[in-house]
């Protein structure tokens, strides 16, 4: 499958107010593409969501942004960032175990110092959206961390998610979004890039969960492919049809359907059965055929 993103968290609010974010996006795409690769690995670091998930988090520093756990206020956001995680978890064991899939998360940093890491990138991760800062993450991931095959085993897990933190202040106007692995990137590493805060709201138990079901091969449904950003084959048209027929589900919007505003106390929005096939919940979903879009990754028949 292909890709998914460098994408944009958030749902239906921010498609209709942030019409740039996509020319940002094609522009780290292409550069993903023509970058030389040292290697292709057979699978990226997550595959489909059953078994057991090692969640790395990693507070990152970087050109703008830092973090001071001397300060209330920075505490205050990384300890919120590992409760909206924890009811990010839940919500995806729970959701899965719908489709009759069982998923578990080992996340809790807290718990286990061995999922908690520090970095600093002397380079701007949050706002130059060149294309590059992948690298600078993989190349960290790569040299820095426990080998992933390390912590599969350690943890008897099937896949690793890495989830960097960045103290983007509210006045942010980048959004989260997740590299996931598809066929010739350079390193298998699936990363979530959580930034905080942005557009004036601190980032909500829900987008953690909508980033981390990119990891899984879940495509947006609230944007289209594009030349530059592959989307699973997803059309104007039938995101058109999922603002109609799935106006709930969590690749469509992280927002409260009928407030449109995040919440923090749980998570209300849906996986739908479109987003439960592309995450491998399902291995059947009729829209597929109905709009052409493409297989999952995960879809052998
Ligand atoms: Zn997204």
């Amino acid at each position: 499958m292909f890709i998914v993103s460098d994408d944009i968290t958030a749902g239906s609010r921010r498609k209709m107010l942030n019409a740039s974010a996509p020319v940002s996006v094609a522009a780290a795409v292409l550069t993903l593409m023509f970058y030389p690769t040292p290697g292709t690995p057979d699978a990226g670091s997550v595959g489909a969501m059953e078994g057991r998930a090692v969640v790395i988090t990693v507070f990152a520093e970087d050109a703008t942004t830092s973090w001071d756990f001397t300060l209330a206020a920075d505490r205050k956001t990384r300890d919120h960032s590992l409760l909206y995680q924890g009811m990010a978890v839940d919500y995806l064991e729970k959701s899965a175990a719908e489709w009759g899939k069982e998923i578990e998360f080992v996340y809790n940093w807290e718990t286990d110092p061995y999922l908690r890491y520090d970095a600093v990138f002397e380079d701007d991760l949050v706002y130059d959206d060149d294309g590059y800062d992948i690298y600078d993450e993989w190349e960290y991931i790569d040299t820095s961390l426990p080998d992933m095959d390390t912590i599969k085993k350690k943890y008897k897990a099937d896949h690793v998610i890495y989830m960097f933190l960045f103290n983007t202040p509210p006045e942010c106007e980048e959004v989260s979004n997740t590299r996931n692995y598809y066929e010739g990137l350079a390193y298998p590493y699936e990363v979530c890039n959580m930034f905080c805060h942005s557009e004036d709201i601190e980032e909500c138990p829900s987008a953690y969960a909508h980033e981390m079901l990119h990891t899984f091969g879940a495509p947006d449904l609230y944007t289209p492919e594009t030349e530059y950003l592959k989307n699973c084959g997803v059309t104007q048209r039938y995101v058109d049809y999922c603002a109609m027929a799935y106006p709930n589900d969590i690749m469509v919007t992280v927002y409260d359907e009928k407030t449109y505003l995040p919440r923090y106390d749980r998570i209300t929005n849906e996986i739908t059965e479109i987003t439960a096939y592309y995450v491998g919940l399902t291995d059947h979903c009729d829209d597929v055929i109905i709009y052409g879009l493409d297989k999952s990754e995960f879809d052998r028949g």
